[in-house]
């Protein structure tokens, strides 16, 4: 499932074929994916300019001339692929339609841009760009974890009297957007922080200290996949998939990293989801 730094790397690999560019033609392959497409989606992106690509929390976010907006969710499975060679960045090419190609927009600089999901839970919506942050998706989300207005108080605040695990906590997408279940494993490991500890219970200081760290975490992976972007020549045109390595997710029954610790990594499951964490480290 793609995660923040999935997302930011595929809005980043989408701009240079998508933004200032005209959609030609959109083809629309079905009525729906998670929801209905909205109404005569086709038509109301063909001949349309993309002012602006954006993203928030881990939606891709298309400001058009039109004065709508379109929003774009990979859910568990979307993919974005980029190809047709318009900036002489890409050369490989797959003129074939494939399955689960849901839609295709024909960007007139030539790019082609598929977005394919086999399981159907993406989403896309047009939405009008003035009220953009009042869409129901929007409207519940908390700060970027990258923004301004994710600071040290803000996450003190929102944790004080919680009885909830820091985990739950972090991954509550109204105290802060678009965490997910791998980057909050990471930087509870490198805060040191046990992912079972009740959040209001996590001193103000230890909470304050969270906020550099998860921007860092999220910081080294959008990097990771900046370099999956480079690499692009050899690659297949997928955006936003690439190799990136984990302190602590998914390495149960592995040596802790920290220095002079060793411990095995454990693996319980919280909320339905597993949170690996060092209980000699993380307190
Ligand atoms: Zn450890």
């Amino acid at each position: 499932m793609p995660e923040l730094p999935e997302v930011e790397t595929v809005k980043r690999g989408l701009t240079p074929a998508m933004e200032g560019v005209v959609i030609g033609r959109a083809d629309v392959n079905r009525p729906d994916l998670r929801w209905p497409f909205p109404e005569r989606m086709a038509e109301r992106l063909t001949g349309q300019r993309v002012d602006r690509l954006r993203r928030r929390s881990k939606y891709i976010l298309a400001d058009l001339s039109s004065g709508e907006t379109l929003l774009i969710h990979l859910g568990m499975s979307g993919r974005m692929t980029v190809s047709g060679d318009p900036l002489g960045q890409f050369v490989h090419d797959h003129p074939m339609p494939a399955k689960h190609d849901h839609v295709v927009f024909h960007m007139e600089n030539g790019a082609r841009i598929t977005f394919n999901d086999p399981r159907r839970f993406g989403a896309m919506d047009l939405l009008p760009t003035a009220t953009a942050e009042e869409h129901k998706l929007l409207s519940v989300l908390g700060p970027e974890p990258l923004g301004n207005d994710f600071h040290e108080q803000h996450l003190i605040d929102a944790f004080k009297g919680r009885n909830t695990p820091v985990k739950s906590a972090l991954l509550d997408q109204g105290i802060v957007a678009g965490l997910g279940n791998i980057y909050v494993c990471e930087a509870l490991y490198r805060a040191r922080v046990s992912p079972r500890r009740k959040a209001g219970q996590i001193s103000a200081q230890r909470v304050g200290a969270m906020v550099p760290i998860i921007r860092q975490v999220l910081l080294e992976a959008i990097d990771a996949g900046g370099s999956s972007l480079r690499d692009f020549r050899q690659a297949d045109g997928e955006l936003g998939y690439f190799q990136h390595s984990f302190e602590v997710y998914g390495r149960e029954g592995d040596p802790c990293r920290t220095e002079g610790c060793g411990a095995a990594i454990k693996r319980i499951t919280q909320s339905g989801r597993s949170s690996f964490y060092c209980a000699q480290c993380q307190r």
